[in-house]
């Protein structure tokens, strides 16, 4: 049996071990509350940071009395986070090494973190009927949309033939994985993709973070994830601004927020390659192997939940308006969806904070 050593833990959500301290940012969602202006301290005025880390744009506001060492450790902890366990790409990271070990006959030994992962994952692939499926990495691998989206000339950018589409469908399936307390048995061939959650993930290991700091309040955001953490000085809401994916320079409106929330958004629009004018994005319909087709644009999801408001965003971008409702009410979360006509769609839950 294959062992890969754990090196980093979330205490609370992902179990015991050394504490992960942060994360956090902005991308899709930008955050109208707070502008990027440094890094500052005085009493009152926050500290302010704006990065890269796994593979997006981190941004954080935080109010903690002049402790700027904050928002490094923070920053620190979220590349961390990427580094040793959720990274596809590179080589010291646990995902990878597991990936590389597919077909292994006598199971892989995990982290007590990537166990507790993969199984909140399945849990959302089963509930989705297996719309969410951390299992396609292969497919995803075909496409390359992530890298390549981030590139400015994609004239040479070939998508993947139909035939080594459905040739890569064949070693994916959630309901191949076995996983048996914490040891794995992952189909020769099957690549576990984590990007659908790792920004979420990382907002909860931040919000473990800032709990043992002397934090009063912040805004962090990774990427289309945003967390939101005890109150202004001024006691007034936090405004977490919801894109129009028609139009990303605007908002549509944005949720105003108390106290402890997590808001991921997936939309069309956070990466894609344009071939021939025909957009391909990065969300995988694991039932036909091309980019989801369910007349979304875009999907908001609101819980007190770092992963599983980014699992249901992208579980629900792949479902559409109708069933992705039902989804994230299963799980006790609040959905906004914007259809290709610019309609947008919300759950009751969600009506209480969106403007
Ligand atoms: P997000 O932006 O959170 O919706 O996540 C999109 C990322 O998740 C992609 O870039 C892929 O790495 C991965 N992914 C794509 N399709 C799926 C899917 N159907 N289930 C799980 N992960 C996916
Ligand atoms: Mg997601």
């Amino acid at each position: 049996m294959k062992s890969i050593l754990p090196k980093h833990n979330c205490e609370k959500i992902y179990g015991s071990g050394r504490k992960c301290k942060v994360l956090l940012c902005v991308f899709l969602i930008t955050l109208s509350c707070c502008g990027c202006a440094g890094r500052g301290a005085a009493r009152n005025s926050p500290i302010q940071s704006v990065d890269t880390g796994m593979g997006t744009i981190i941004r954080q506001t935080i109010y903690a009395d002049g402790q700027t060492q904050i928002a490094e450790e923070v920053l620190q902890n979220i590349t961390d986070l990427e580094h040793q366990y959720l990274s596809r790409r590179l080589a010291d990271s646990e995902l990878y090494q597991v990936n590389e070990l597919a077909g292994q006959a006598d199971g892989i030994v995990l982290s007590e973190r990537l166990t507790n992962i993969l199984e909140r994952c399945m849990e959302v692939s089963e509930a989705s009927d297996g719309a969410f499926d951390i299992t396609i990495g292969e497919t995803v691998r075909l496409w390359d949309i992530d890298a390549r989206s981030s590139m400015e000339n994609v004239s040479d950018y070939e998508k993947p033939g139909a035939e080594a589409l459905s040739e890569s469908l064949k070693y994916s399936g959630y309901d191949k994985l076995i996983l048996q307390d914490n040891t794995l048995f992952l189909p020769a061939k099957m690549q576990l993709d984590l990007g659908a959650v790792g920004k979420g993930i990382a907002l909860d290991c931040v919000g473990e973070y800032l709990e043992a700091q002397e934090v009063t309040g912040a805004v962090i955001s990774v990427g289309g994830s945003i967390l939101t953490y005890g109150q202004k000085p001024d006691g007034s809401s936090w405004k977490v601004g919801v894109i129009n994916p028609h139009d990303t320079s605007q908002n549509l409106g944005y949720l105003s927020l108390k106290g402890q929330w997590c808001v991921s958004t997936s939309g069309d629009y956070e990466r894609f390659v344009e071939v021939d004018g025909v957009r391909y994005h990065h969300i995988i319909d694991p039932a036909t192997g091309y980019p989801a087709d369910s007349g979304v644009s875009s999907v908001t999801i609101l819980t007190q939940d770092g992963f599983l408001s980014d699992a249901l965003s992208t579980a629900c971008f792949i479902l559409g308006s109708e069933k992705g409702c039902e989804l994230a009410e299963r799980f006790g979360a609040s959905a906004l969806f914007v259809d290709r006509e610019g309609n947008i769609t919300m759950t009751a839950g969600m009506e209480k904070y969106f403007n």
